[in-house]
Order: C-alpha cells, then structure tokens, then sequence
C-alpha cells in the first residue's frame, strides 16, 4: 500500500475524500511533462525541476517525431505497445495540445512492395491505398507509388511546440516549472517532508538503473517550402526505414536511425545521406530543401523496450519509453496517478520483472 500524506491534513477531511499531494517531477521530458500535467489537473500540488533551459529541454523529446502511431509501431514493438498506445491517442485527444489527426501513410517503391506486404501483413487498423487514393490524401505524392497502407487513426505534432504547450498550461493551472534548475544527486534525496518524487530522468538515470540502455536515434529538421505533405509519411525500405513527420510551417523532421550506443554527439555522415536520401525518393522536392539541423537523441530503453514504473520509497521512477514517449507518456502518467489515487495496481506491462536494479 503506497502510504500518502495530505499536504494539507484536515481532520474533517473525510475517509472517502481524495488528499492533495504534493508531487516534485524531475524532468521535464515529455514523460516528465505528462507526469505534471496529468497529477495538476487532478488537484494535486506539482512542481517541476527540469535541468536545462527552457529552450533545450527534453533530451530525447525535442528530438522526436513525435508519431502517435500504435499500430504502425506494432511491426516491432507488437501488441502491448499498440493497445496501451490507443489509449495513449485518446488522451492526447482529449487534451487539446496541438495533436493532428490525420493519420499515417506507409509506402514503398515498386522494388520494395514485398516490405509493404510484410508491413500490412503485422499490424492492424490500416486500409491499402491505391494511386488515386495517395494522390487524394497527399496530392504531391500523385503518380509516385503505386499502393500503400493508410492508417487513419494515427496522430502526429511538432514535439517541441507541445512541450512548451505543457509548460503553459501547467503554469496556468498553477504549478511551478523551474528550468535550468538540475536535481543534484542522489536525487532521491530531493524529496521534502511528505512529498512524492516523480524521476523522470530519461537516460540521465541509466547510472542507477540497472537494465536501463540508450538507442540512439538521428535526425534532420529541413525547410521545404511547398511541398504541402500533411502527414507522417513511412517510406519501408529492406535496410532503413525513414519517415517524413510535417512539424508545420514547411518545417520537416526526417527520422530517424535506430542504434545501440548512448553517444549524443554529431549525426554520421552515412546516417546523414540515409535520411536525405530517402527523403529525396519520397519527393524530389526535398532535394530544394533548406537544412536547418541535424541532430541526435538518446532513447532510454529497457531490455523489453517497454517503459516502467518503479517505486523506491516516496520515489516513482517513470523511464525507458524508447520509441514510444510521446506515444506512452500519459497512459504511464494515468497510471501513476490512479496508483497514487486509488492505490490501483500499475499495468502489468509497466512493471519491472528481474528487477536487479
Ligand atoms: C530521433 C527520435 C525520434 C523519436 N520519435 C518518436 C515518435 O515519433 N513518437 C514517440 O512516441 N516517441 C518518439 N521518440 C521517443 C521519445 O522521444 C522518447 O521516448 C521520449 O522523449 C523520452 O522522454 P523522457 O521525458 O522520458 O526523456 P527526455 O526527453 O530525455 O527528458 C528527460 C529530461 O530530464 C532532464 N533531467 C535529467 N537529469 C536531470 C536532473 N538531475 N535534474 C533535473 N532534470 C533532469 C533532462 O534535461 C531532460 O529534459 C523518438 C526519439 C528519438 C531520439
């Protein structure tokens, strides 16, 4: 039983009545982020400690996509990711912070239609496409492929515009978000008198957690005025598998390699002609475009690449959301909450077996 302390203790306070907690999150990732917003808008008194400034927060998260896509995601992450992850669409549905609806188009060129067979043949929730289709739904892909999988209840955002949307609504609720603030170590010992801490650390953690490893992931932000693409694009391809993620305003985020190593440092050069390349198959147009970064994130990942909850005394620690951050953080940040609410058993698939760490 997870003991609670009313921040404010009233003892006309009624056994039913829910308490106020006071909750400090480390991190102001998107899981960080979620974590606030999620805990505020339930009443409870939340402040946020993130170490970097308000512009570079988020190490993973400003990196990312950020593709709501359960059921593309499930060709490797398979089922678990898919289910928790609708319900991670309709949070962000239902939380009005700049997510677009307009679904996922998967494609490929004729030499790799078998990849595309394959793509369809391990997931759920997606029509086949044909030419005329493509060209309704993207009308500068027209003429360009043949067939291709649409998956229209898949979201996307420009993660970096979502994060800040957090920030503001968390501070209009009346939370406090402290930036270029880092939690010293050990950061368990960052908790005051009755309150929560809630470590979400991404890869910073991984000295204290055991099992915890960082997938790199490389990006390029591009410029590519008129191009007009609305959606998140998936271009298959035998050795990579490159999407286009329209982030607004002719800005696009191509992503993104996928590699066991947890060096933040310069994209490669090989990874950089990957990403521009296959963003030149998809629309020559692309070749015109303006470069305007290229950057990497560091995933945290667990050996199942499934994200966990684990408790340490007044600690929670929420991490290793890999792929799926965006995707996860308010089914993670649900969790926890009516863990701390109502004492409810945390999923199964977010509980650490084999612990060791
Ligand atoms: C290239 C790329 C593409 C991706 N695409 C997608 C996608 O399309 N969809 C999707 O769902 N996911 C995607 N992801 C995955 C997603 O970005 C991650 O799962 C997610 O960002 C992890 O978020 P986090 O908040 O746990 O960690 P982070 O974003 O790394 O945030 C951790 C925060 O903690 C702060 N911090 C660390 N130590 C301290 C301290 N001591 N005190 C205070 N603050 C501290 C850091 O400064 C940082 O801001 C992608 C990732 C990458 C790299």
């Amino acid at each position: 039983m997870w003991t609670i302390r009313p921040s404010c203790p009233d003892s006309a306070q009624s056994m039913t009545e829910k308490p106020t907690l006071t909750v400090s999150i480390i991190g102001a990732g998107v899981t960080g982020a979620w974590q606030a917003l999620m805990l505020a808008q339930r009443g409870h008194s939340v402040t946020v400690r993130e170490a970097a400034c308000e512009e570079a927060t988020g190490a993973a998260s400003r990196m990312a996509g950020a593709m709501l896509a359960p059921y593309c995601e499930a060709e490797l992450a398979g089922r678990v990711v898919q289910d928790l992850g609708v319900r991670g669409l309709k949070l962000w549905h239902d939380a009005g912070l700049g997510a677009q609806w307009r679904g996922t188009l998967v494609l490929a060129r004729p030499r790799d239609e078998a990849d595309l067979v394959r793509f369809g043949q391990k997931t759920l929730g997606h029509r086949v496409v044909h030419e005329d289709e493509i060209a309704r739904l993207e009308p500068e892909l027209g003429g360009r492929f043949r067939w291709g999988l649409f998956f229209p209840d898949e979201g996307h955002m420009a993660p970096r515009r979502a994060l800040s949307a957090m920030t503001g609504r968390l501070r209009s609720i009346g939370s406090q978000v402290n930036f270029s603030d880092p939690v010293p170590e050990p950061v368990w010992m960052a908790a005051g008198a009755g309150e929560i801490v809630i470590d979400c650390r991404g890869i910073a953690a991984r000295e204290e957690l055991k099992g915890l490893r960082g997938v790199r992931g490389e990006m390029a932000v591009v410029q590519a005025e008129g191009l007009g693409l609305s959606r998140p694009i998936r271009l298959l391809h035998p050795r990579s598998a490159i999407y286009v993620v329209p982030w607004g305003d002719d800005i696009y985020m191509i992503g993104a390699t996928s590699i066991e190593s947890e060096y933040a440092g310069p994209v490669t050069l090989r990874s950089s002609l990957d990403l521009l390349g296959t963003a030149c198959a998809l629309h020559p147009g692309f070749a015109q475009a303006r470069i305007i970064e290229f950057s990497a994130g560091v995933r945290p990942a667990f050996p199942d690449n499934i994200p966990k909850i684990i408790k340490r005394g007044r600690r929670l620690i929420v991490n290793g959301a890999y792929r799926h951050g965006f995707l996860l953080a308010p089914v993670l940040a649900e969790a926890v909450a009516n863990h701390l609410e109502y004492d409810e058993p945390l999923p199964d698939a977010f509980v650490l077996r084999n612990a060791g760490c």
